[in-house]
């Protein structure tokens, strides 16, 4: 830990630290009154991502600089308002104070929006080389190794071994499952054998395993119906009530003995809290939330907020808290930043309730599942137009809007992908 303090302009207005640029700490920022607080927003990069369209990073379908928008720039007119790329290591309840790799803060009010993490369920070692998806620099390893796959698969004369460094395993059948299954579908079907003519692409097996028995679970029964046949249809091999129990010298091995071999095993089973050190006696077991009350007020603090993936809210229609998902974080971080307007008299603070608007996923070219409010199902065309449209409207920026909206449309009808490269850091 560093002793140093974090240099701030001196204001006389209340300080509000902000741990965490995502979906909820990038709102909340937006939304604060900045004649009334003064603003200071910590992450460890200096870039919000788009997490939904993390997938197509990977699978060499958009550009990372597509999905993420620099923080400094979208804060550029707010007033009051310090970003600091930092990693907070600490947090002083009491001290009300942050520490972080370039030293510490003091704050008036915190708000905890750091999210979540991989979970490996404790035996990350039982997973050796298996790639996470929650980063951009993830995502970009993800891309390089496959690839990097493709190119030695050339050299290796073994079948066995050559087959297994085109096959792929997704362990997870949410939607990020879902998504990155049907993309590596996608590439092995239409676009890597153009690229690649030498090597047998029809050999390429994608598995995706399920621990549950349904894919996409907290989506209807029609859609997740709907999606497992749809996957099928691509040729992705699906198992459910499966579980991948080790990864070891690029052998998954499942719960009933079946080894699966395979170069590239992608882990999307799930996610657990980011938890910072200092707030593990307000973390909730087994997923390490922080319980926060119907304010976002994390419980037994007097001025600490929690938002996002990060926090959780038991109660109503949500008794073991909402969904992790960015609709939430926003909705949150709009509710406590209209609070916050009304200073820290809480009597005038109205209660988070979430406004659920559907949720979906998608497959594959003209293939997606959409489930709005009041039982209403979508899958097909339809549910993929719905999709692209939601997703493009979502991210930030005009100008990556007009990026990716190009690059869906040059993908559609060339049947193309051109962000094909292998790029490492250094020589
Ligand atoms: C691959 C993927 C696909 C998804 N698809 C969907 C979807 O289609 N629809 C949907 O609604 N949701 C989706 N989600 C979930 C959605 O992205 C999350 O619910 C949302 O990002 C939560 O927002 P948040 O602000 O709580 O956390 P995040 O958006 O994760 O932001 C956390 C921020 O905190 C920063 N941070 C973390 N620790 C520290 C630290 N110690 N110090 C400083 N900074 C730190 C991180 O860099 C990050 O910027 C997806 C998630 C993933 C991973």
């Amino acid at each position: 830990m560093n002793d140093r303090s974090i240099h701030i302009p001196h204001s006389p207005l209340p300080r509000i630290v902000v741990i965490g640029g995502g979906f909820a700490g990038l709102e909340l920022c937006k939304r604060i009154d900045d004649t009334k607080y003064q603003t200071v927003l910590l992450d460890r990069y200096n870039f919000h991502t788009f997490q939904p369209l993390l997938y197509q990073v990977a699978t060499a379908g958009l550009e990372p600089s597509s999905i993420s928008g620099p923080l400094r720039n979208i804060f550029k007119n707010k007033r009051n308002f310090h970003f600091r790329l930092v990693e907070v290591d600490k947090v002083c309840v009491d001290e009300h104070a942050v520490h972080t790799t370039q030293g510490a803060l003091r704050f008036d009010l915190l708000v905890v929006a750091n999210g979540t993490k991989t979970n490996y369920f404790g035996h990350k070692e039982k997973y050796e080389g298996a790639f996470p998806l929650k980063q951009t620099p993830q995502a970009l390893a993800l891309r390089n190794s496959t690839l990097r796959n493709f190119e030695e698969a050339l050299s290796v004369t073994n079948p066995d071994e050559r087959q297994s460094m085109l096959n792929v395993v997704v362990v997870g059948g949410g939607p990020t499952g879902v998504e990155v299954s049907g993309a590596y579908s996608e590439l092995r079907n239409k676009i890597l054998p153009c690229d690649y003519p030498e090597l047998d692409f029809g050999l390429m097996q994608i598995h995706l395993i399920e621990g549950s028995g349904q894919l996409l679970n907290g989506m209807s029964k029609k859609s997740q119906e709907n999606a497992l046949k749809a996957l099928t249809n691509m040729g992705v091999q699906v198992r459910l009530n499966a579980r991948v129990v080790s990864y070891q010298n690029h052998v998954a091995t499942l719960n009933d003995g079946t080894e699966l071999r395979a170069h590239t095993l992608v882990w999307a089973a799930g996610v657990t809290a980011n938890l910072i050190p200092g707030l593990e006696a307000y973390a909730q077991a087994p997923s390490n939330r922080l319980l926060v009350d119907g304010h976002q007020l994390i419980v037994g603090t007097k001025n600490v907020y929690a938002l996002g993936d990060i926090a959780l809210m038991p109660g109503g229609d949500y008794p073991n808290g909402h969904p992790q998902l960015a609709q939430v974080a926003i909705q949150q971080a709009k509710c406590l930043a209209k609070n916050l307007r009304h200073g820290t008299d809480t009597e005038r603070w109205t209660a988070f309730r979430y406004k659920d608007k559907g949720s979906m996923a998608t497959i594959g070219r003209n293939q997606a599942v959409v489930d709005l409010p009041g039982n209403i199902h979508f899958h097909g065309g339809l549910a993929w137009f719905i999709w692209m449209f939601v997703h493009l409207m979502a991210i930030i920026g005009f100008r990556n809007r007009v990026v990716i909206l190009m690059n869906w449309i040059w993908n559609y009808f060339t049947y193309d992908r051109s962000i094909r490269l292998i790029l490492r850091a250094g020589s």
